[in-house]
């Protein structure tokens, strides 16, 4: 489960150096907890950042094991690059739900429909069909408009 963030105050420096590491925050290999941790349940999600130095953090939107947060008691640029990237993916997740509506299907299907001849291609052709199954039953059509 997802931990609620917590309020970011601003810090140029810290929030500069998070600009940065956005980037990497999905190379972060995602880490739940299988037991408490502190005053986290199991079933928290966390990240695991590779810290300069190539020490690896545990970090969520709310704590990180780095020096930084344990010992300066600062929101780490890891917990801000972590809060951004969420930012950035709910910004993204609103944009998918406006433009395709509340979609029954998975986000996969609903943004690359299958071909509904069912070839196993993309529907990227004419009504619902691939480009080659849509030529088919173009073809098709004429076929049988001259056969009657
Ligand atoms: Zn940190
Ligand atoms: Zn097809």
């Amino acid at each position: 489960m997802a931990v609620s963030s917590i309020a970011v105050p601003p810090d140029p420096k810290r929030d500069a150096r998070a600009a940065a590491l956005v980037s990497q925050v999905p190379t972060w290999p995602r880490h739940t907890l299988k037991v408490a941790w502190g005053s986290f349940e199991a079933g928290t999600t966390f990240r695991r950042a590779t810290g300069s130095g190539g020490a690896r953090y545990l970090v969520n939107a709310v704590a990180c094991e780095c020096p930084d947060y344990q010992q300066n008691g600062a929101i780490c640029k890891h917990i801000r690059a972590y809060v951004l990237f969420e930012q950035e993916q709910a910004r993204f997740d609103a944009e998918v739900d406006r433009v395709l509506g509340s979609a029954p299907k998975s986000r996969y299907e609903a943004l690359f429909p299958a071909c509904k001849d069912g070839c196993g291609d993309l529907a990227d052709g004419l009504d619902g069909r691939c480009s080659k199954c849509a030529s088919d039953a173009e073809w098709q059509a004429r076929r049988d408009a001259r056969a009657s």
